[in-house]
């Protein structure tokens, strides 16, 4: 079930979006200011956000901006009649697309589709600029890696070794191969050299996540994921 976070301090009006969506397949996250919204977006995996523009504690545009540094999630800005809002910048703050209200429910939904199908397509295309796993996501443009609301940046070659783990979750790889990844082959091989920057790896993920998701098998090589 796809999973939405609606950003909306009109309590009636929240309620009968979420109402309207639940019944037509998505469970729904409703936030009603943007603090609430930051939060249970660092939280929880989305894949679809709506936004309304005018929110208290943090408005609609510093949130999107937000949410922005952190992932592609398709991302739909509302705004009231009258209230002063550009769509250039909606748009150029990062949101996919935007409805003013009042607006008709099929109206949304229909938005809503066109922005599934354009992702997919987009997926389809070129690789993702973010990868997931449980709760860590990787910033593969910025080589930084988050958790909730905490990040640590990585080094070339860190990044190279994650990057690899987290495209094949509870794959095993052996030293050589991770070697020759990040390495590659014109420098001598070191079984040392591996384990060294695992060992660096593993200390930024823990440090952030409380657990570090490597795992060696004995004799070969690491695996990143799946049960310890
Ligand atoms: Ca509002």
């Amino acid at each position: 079930m796809r999973r939405v976070l609606l950003v909306e301090d009109e309590e009636i009006l929240a309620k009968n979006m979420a109402f309207f969506l639940n019944r037509e397949g998505f469970e729904v996250d409703v936030a009603s200011d943007g603090e609430q919204g930051l939060h249970l977006f660092q939280q929880g995996q989305y894949d679809l956000v709506l936004l309304d523009w005018m929110l208290p504690k943090i408005d609609g545009l510093t949130l999107c901006r937000q949410i922005r540094q952190w992932s592609d999630v398709p991302l739909i800005m509302l705004t009231a009649k009258g209230e002063v809002m550009d769509k250039v910048i909606g748009l150029e703050v990062g949101a996919d697309d935007y409805l003013v209200k009042p607006f008709h429910q099929r109206e949304l939904l229909a938005r809503i589709h066109a922005l599934f199908r354009r992702q997919e397509k987009r997926e389809r295309e070129s690789h993702q600029r973010y990868l997931r796993y449980e709760h860590l996501v990787l910033g593969r443009d910025q080589m930084t890696l988050r958790c909730g609301e905490h990040s640590v940046s990585l080094t070339v070659n860190e990044f190279k070794l994650l990057d690899l783990f987290m495209r094949h979750p509870e794959k095993v790889f052996s030293r050589e191969d991770l070697f020759d990844h990040v390495w590659g082959t014109s420098v001598a091989y070191s079984d040392r050299t591996v384990d060294v920057n695992i060992s660096r790896l593993r200390k930024k993920i823990g440090g952030l996540a409380g657990q570090n998701f490597l795992y060696a098998v004995r004799g070969y090589g690491y695996r990143f994921g799946g049960k310890p």
